[in-house]
């Protein structure tokens, strides 16, 4: 279904060339290092999947930062092939958003992509944000 709606928008695209950009760990890439330890975080969760970390500039009283350990450099980047871990991370953010105690509140799940989007950073992740009542739209 998805091929098909891609090959309508003229976007169809060898599979490995979407592979190519993925990788268990890419030296220049900061979260990379960080969820191989090569860079210090304060690191609030981790298992063979996933690294949470706190954001070192965080823009609400709750501001978690969910890592794929895999490299996926953004949402562009990822196939059907991350459909698990993609559920998971959406599953392990309200784990966290619990465990902060911020889930009866409420809170926001945030996945900036590409330069437009304000992604900073080409390794996928996930901004928890809570702690305090979100304005909307964001800016
Ligand atoms: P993006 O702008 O790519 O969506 O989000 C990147 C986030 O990473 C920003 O909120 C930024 O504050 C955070 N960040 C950048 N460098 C570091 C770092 O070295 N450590 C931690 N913990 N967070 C970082
Ligand atoms: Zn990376």
């Amino acid at each position: 279904m998805l091929e098909l709606y891609k090959w309508h928008l003229g976007l169809a695209v060898p599979e490995n060339a979407i592979r190519e950009v993925k990788a268990v760990a890419v030296t220049d890439c900061l979260f990379c290092r960080i969820v191989n330890k090569e860079i210090p975080a304060a690191i609030v969760y981790e298992d063979d999947s996933f690294m949470v970390i706190n954001d070192i500039n965080p823009a609400a009283p709750v501001h978690l930062l969910i890592i794929p350990r895999i490299h996926i450099a953004s949402l562009n980047e990822a196939g059907v092939e991350d459909t698990e871990i993609l559920g998971k991370l959406q599953l392990l953010a309200a784990q966290m958003a619990d465990v902060a105690g911020i889930a009866g509140q409420g809170y926001r799940l945030v996945n900036n992509i590409g330069e437009w989007g304000g992604q900073t950073i080409r390794h996928l992740h996930y901004h928890l944000l809570g702690g305090k009542q979100l304005g909307w739209p964001p800016e």
